[in-house]
């Protein structure tokens, strides 16, 4: 299992400078992998990353949202394939950085939505997803929707909606990722979820209800970290946590980032890879029970 840290704990750019204050960030803090959000692949320095990552010893993914100019489940086939071509973009530098998987929501628009989506529009978003998950397996890279409550996204908003859509996209390749802070809102609990997907989960991102430090929110972190142990699951866990003391000009306002929660990265960071190892190592001596 891979530990991680998502770049935004430790910076809003992603230039050269904010790569090094991530990539060196995530490493003294103990992860073993780093997740580097896309939200504008046009200016990101693949290459760049990729080496500086490598360098630092860690692992690779990388994750977005898409915008309602590239929304794959818009009406105006103009604007999916926008989608896909953004998307297709974002496996590039995956490929370029070393990584092997792209997750988020990378399905629909991260936004709020003022109607349910439309069947022609969810056909549309399977038809592209399938498209591009043959696309990265010839790259070996893997696909992991993220499942998000309702504010920011209308296509599913629990593990079993995640399994339904994923059952008209029909790949076995592309997998459900699940995010503590987004189950708190919307699952009945954190535990039958994850046993729902199963071998079908693929992604984790662990976040505290109010997106600050783990431990001092309402998610059922134990029952949630039981239920991993429980299906095996070996994927990537990977920390993710926003305040206002880092900016993203894509995603904070997104996200509603508008209060600050911590201002020292590195002590949040070090913490959250502790308390996950930690509860990982407790869960595993239930066996012996
Ligand atoms: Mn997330």
């Amino acid at each position: 299992m891979q530990i991680g840290a998502h770049g935004l704990v430790f910076t809003g750019e992603f230039d050269e400078a904010g790569l090094r204050r991530a990539v060196e960030g995530t490493a003294r803090a103990g992860f073993d992998l780093i997740e580097i959000p896309l939200m504008d692949p046009d200016g990101f320095d693949s290459a760049l990353a990729g080496r500086m990552i490598a360098d630092a010893g860690l692992a690779v993914s990388a994750s977005l949202g898409l915008t309602a100019a590239t929304d794959l489940t818009s009406e105006d086939a103009a604007v999916v394939a926008a989608g896909e071509r953004m998307l297709e973009q974002c496996l590039d530098h995956v490929a370029a950085m070393g990584g092997d998987v792209l997750c988020g929501v990378i399905y629909s628009a991260m936004q709020k939505y003022l109607t349910p989506p439309t069947t022609k529009g969810v056909a549309a978003s399977q038809a592209v997803i399938a498209r591009l998950a043959a696309s990265a397996a010839e790259r070996g890279i893997r696909l992991s929707l993220e499942v998000v409550n309702r504010y920011e996204s209308n296509v599913f908003n629990t593990s079993r909606g995640a399994l339904a859509y994923l059952d008209g996209v029909g790949d076995d390749r592309v997998s459900v990722h699940l995010d503590t802070y987004h189950m708190n809102i919307e699952e009945s609990d954190l535990f039958q979820p994850v046993l729902d997907a199963g071998p079908r989960l693929g992604y984790v991102h662990i976040g505290e209800s109010h997106r600050g430090y783990l431990g001092t929110g309402s998610v059922a972190f134990g029952d949630f970290f039981r239920a991993l142990d429980r299906i095996g699951y070996d994927g990537p866990v990977v920390f993710e946590s926003f305040s206002s003391a880092v900016v993203s000009a894509q995603l904070s306002n997104t996200l509603g980032i508008w209060r600050n929660l911590w201002e020292d990265s590195d002590d949040l960071a070090a913490h959250a890879n502790r308390f996950i190892r930690d509860a990982q190592r407790a869960v595993q001596t239930i066996e012996m029970h």
